[in-house]
C-alpha cells in the first residue's frame, strides 16, 4: 500500500468509507488506511490498475503521491470554528471562521507559498493557518457522497497541488478571469478522455468533479474514459443482440434487463462528459456509434431499443441526454407507431423496462 500525507480525521474517514464520500463502487476496496494518532492517512493499493472511476482514482493517487500535507476535517456548519490566515498587503491576521460564516458547505485553504506560486500578483489572500492544505466540509443533507468533499479534494485541492488556477470565478472583468481562473493546454490538466482541458477551474470542477446528487452513484466519472467507453459500447452491442433486449413484435410487449439499462447509462455518462473538441471521443461520435449499433438490429429489436430510449428520457434517475439526442435522429422501423414523447412520469403501457435505481455496475 502506498501512503502519503493525505490525512483524514476519524469522522471524515467514516464519510469516505461508509458513505463513499469520494470513491464509489469497487475502487473503494483498493483504498487503505494508516492510523496516525486519532487521524488516518489515506493509502491505495499499488497493484490496483483498472479502476472503474479512472478520473477520480488518478486524482486520489496523485494527491497521495504528491506527499503534500493535506488535512481533511469535517465541521458542524454553525458551531465548529477554525482559523484561517488573512493577508492584506503586509498585514497578517488570524481569523476565526465557521463554514456557516464563510457561506460554504466546504472550503479549501492552501499554504501561503502555494497561493503566491499560483497567483504571483495577488496581494490580498486568505490561506491556511498552519502552512498545510486544509479542507473543511460539512454534510448538510443526505450522505457524504453528495457533500462538498469530492468538490474540495478532487477539485480545488488537486488543482492547487498541481499549482494551477484552482478557484471559482470571482473576478468581474474578463482579463482578471483569464489571469486567475483559466486552465489551458500549458497547464497540462486533462479531461476524463485524456484530452487537454481548456476552460475555467470552475467549469472543470462542475463538469467532472461535482457529485451528481440525482444518481445512485453520484460520481460523474464512474465508468468514463476511452477504455471504459469502448467496453460499455461493446457490452451494449452484445446485450442488444441477446436476450437482454426483446419484444414480441413491433408495437408489442417489449423488455430490457437492468444490465441493459445500466450499460446504456454508462454510455450516456460518457456522452455527457465528452467534449465537442475531443480528439477521439465526442458527443457526436458516441451518437454515431450507437446509431450504427441500432441500424444493425432487427426491426423488432429496434422497436424495443426505441422504447428503452423513450423510457430513459422520461425517468429522472437515468442520464437522458443521449436518449433525447437519439430519439430525434433514429428512424422508426417500418410499421411502428410513433412514440409518445417522453413525459415526466414514466409510462410504458405495453411493456416494462425501468431498472431499479440502486442497481450496481457490472
Ligand atoms: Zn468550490
Amino acid at each position: 500500500m502506498v501512503v502519503g500525507k493525505v490525512r483524514f480525521t476519524k469522522e471524515a474517514k467514516t464519510d469516505l468509507m461508509a458513505d463513499r464520500g469520494i470513491i464509489d463502487g469497487p475502487d473503494a476496496g483498493a483504498l487503505g488506511w494508516l492510523p496516525d494518532g486519532s487521524d488516518f492517512l489515506l493509502g491505495y493499493k499499488l497493484a490496483y490498475k483498472a479502476p472503474h472511476d479512472p478520473f477520480r482514482w488518478s486524482k486520489l493517487k496523485e494527491l497521495v503521491d504528491s506527499c503534500e500535507d493535506i488535512v481533511i476535517d469535517k465541521k458542524n456548519v454553525a458551531t465548529d470554528t477554525f482559523e484561517v490566515l488573512s493577508i492584506q498587503g503586509k498585514t497578517h491576521k488570524m481569523v476565526k471562521l465557521t463554514l456557516g460564516r464563510a457561506g460554504a458547505a466546504g472550503l479549501t485553504l492552501v499554504p501561503e507559498s502555494v497561493e503566491r506560486a499560483i497567483f504571483p500578483k495577488l496581494a490580498d489572500m486568505i490561506v491556511s493557518a498552519d502552512g498545510k492544505f486544509r479542507i473543511f466540509y460539512t454534510v448538510l443533507l443526505g450522505k457524504a457522497d453528495t457533500s462538498a468533499l469530492a468538490h474540495e479534494l478532487f477539485g480545488h485541492t488537486w488543482l492547487a497541488v498541481k499549482r494551477v488556477p484552482y478557484k471559482h470565478r470571482k473576478a468581474s472583468s474578463k482579463a482578471a478571469v483569464a489571469a486567475q481562473d483559466t486552465l489551458d493546454a500549458k497547464h497540462g490538466i486533462l479531461d476524463p478522455f485524456g484530452d487537454p482541458f481548456v476552460g475555467t477551474a470552475d467549469t472543470f470542477i462542475t463538469s467532472f468533479v461535482d457529485p451528481d446528487s440525482m444518481r445512485s452513484m453520484p460520481s460523474k466519472t464512474q465508468n468514463v474514459g476511452k477504455t471504459q467507453y469502448k467496453d460499455a459500447l461493446a457490452k451494449l452491442t452484445k446485450l442488444a443482440g441477446g436476450k437482454d433486449l426483446s419484444a414480441t413484435k413491433i408495437d408489442g410487449t417489449w423488455q430490457a434487463t437492468p444490465a441493459f439499462f445500466d450499460t446504456l447509462d454508462f454510455v450516456s455518462n460518457n456522452h455527457e462528459r465528452a467534449s465537442a473538441t475531443g480528439t477521439v471521443i465526442t458527443p457526436s461520435s458516441i451518437e454515431a456509434d450507437v446509431t450504427a449499433l441500432y441500424k444493425k438490429l432487427a426491426p423488432v429489436k429496434q422497436y424495443a431499443f426505441l422504447q428503452v430510449l423513450n423510457d430513459v428520457a422520461s425517468i429522472g434517475t437515468r442520464r437522458s441526454n443521449l436518449a433525447r439526442a437519439l430519439l430525434g435522429q433514429l428512424a422508426l422501423p417500418r410499421g411502428m407507431q410513433p412514440l409518445q414523447p417522453p413525459s415526466v412520469a414514466p409510462s410504458s403501457p405495453a411493456g416494462f423496462g425501468s431498472a431499479p435505481s440502486g442497481s450496481s455496475p457490472p
